[in-house]
């Protein structure tokens, strides 16, 4: 039976990749910074709570990060922690860039200190990529970050890189482009739009406030996000993977979208709010999936339409 280390696992991702592990027969351990606090409410949605083994951990704190490494004797860790929120790292730059860049840097050395085969997939982002204007960015393509969180994401794809060439690490970093769901938190857009589009459909809100909806991205779904990862550590070769729908849309053609699920007119009901803008943003971020399909046999089945719909009526569903 494999063993993973999943850092990160109250999360998105970490709970939807938790599921995909647990079906694969894996063993899954997982880390939140403070196991005894958190309420992995995600976990429990899922209904796997139970199954999975729990542990803290501090990503930067080298001394944590080896005690649990040498505890667990994974035999594939999935980084998928640190601060997570483009927004929120303009106001945090620091902790972002220290639980992104020098808590990849702990968990690579950690696997160089202790010796052992551990693969390692790293939590890598298409914000690194900046404004990709009208072409689309794939594995090779500059990076150009606008933002702390980007600058942190851009650091600890290298930090992977380096230790592959440099020490033999199987070591893969996915350059995901954004996943969304059910699960995602409210401080993230779809989240907010998903849910405002219910909440005033009822009557219970009048207004959503939101900043540039010009601006396009290429939205996921996150389930099957999780299974790039995966696919990933099962190569025979360490690499990394531009992973997304190879589709972007305007933000405003998601609220549309969003608005139209509960047949309402969004135009009525937003409010463009320049405070909401970011001090420095992406105009346009695209990607070209070709390698992850090739390689990995990797392919987005679900596109913007079909997440709106799902993040929607699950607001709709749990009456939120
Ligand atoms: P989440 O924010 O849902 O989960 C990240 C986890 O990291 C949290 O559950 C939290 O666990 C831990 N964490 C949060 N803040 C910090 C911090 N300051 N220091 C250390 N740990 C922290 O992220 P997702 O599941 O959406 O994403 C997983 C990874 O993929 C992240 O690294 C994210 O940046 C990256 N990514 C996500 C994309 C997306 O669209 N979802 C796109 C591209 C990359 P706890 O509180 O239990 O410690």
């Amino acid at each position: 039976m494999k063993k993973a280390l999943i850092c990160g696992i109250s999360g998105q991702d970490g709970a939807y990749l938790s599921q995909l592990l647990l079906e694969k027969n894996y063993e899954v351990c997982g880390t939140s910074r403070d196991a005894q606090m958190s309420s992995f409410g995600n976990l429990n949605r899922l209904g796997i709570a139970e199954h999975v083994k729990l542990e803290s951990m501090s990503l930067t704190d080298f001394r944590s990060v080896l005690q649990v490494l040498n505890k667990i004797q994974p035999n594939e860790i999935y980084n998928l922690a640190g601060q997570s929120s483009v927004g929120l790292s303009f106001e945090q730059p620091v902790e972002t860039l220290d639980s992104i860049a020098t808590g990849t840097l702990n968990l690579l050395e950690a696997i160089r200190f202790i010796g052992a085969p551990i693969k390692l997939y790293n939590a890598g982002s298409s914000e690194c990529f900046g404004d990709t204007g009208e072409g689309s960015a794939i594995e090779t393509s500059p990076f150009r970050p606008r933002s702390p969180y980007a600058v942190a994401k851009a650091a600890a794809f290298w930090e992977v890189a380096n230790y592959r060439e440099a020490y033999g690490l199987f070591a893969c970093s996915g350059i995901l482009f954004n996943h969304e769901s059910t699960l995602r938190p409210q401080r993230f857009v779809t989240q907010k739009i998903a849910a405002a589009a219910a909440k005033i459909a009822r009557g219970d809100q009048q207004k959503l406030y939101l900043g540039n909806t010009d601006i396009k991205r290429d939205w996921g779904w996150a389930p099957e996000y999780v299974e790039a990862m995966y696919l990933m550590l099962q190569q025979d070769k360490p690499d990394d993977y531009v992973i997304c729908t190879g589709e972007s849309n305007k933000l405003e053609d998601f609220v549309a979208a969003a608005f139209a699920c509960v047949n309402l007119d969004w135009r009525e009901h937003v409010v463009i709010d320049k405070s909401l803008y970011r001090p420095t943003d992406i105009a346009v971020g695209r990607g070209h999936p070709a390698k992850a399909r090739e390689v990995l046999g990797w392919q987005a089945k679900s596109k913007m339409q079909d997440v709106v719909r799902m993040m929607v009526e699950a607001r709709i569903a749990d009456g939120y």
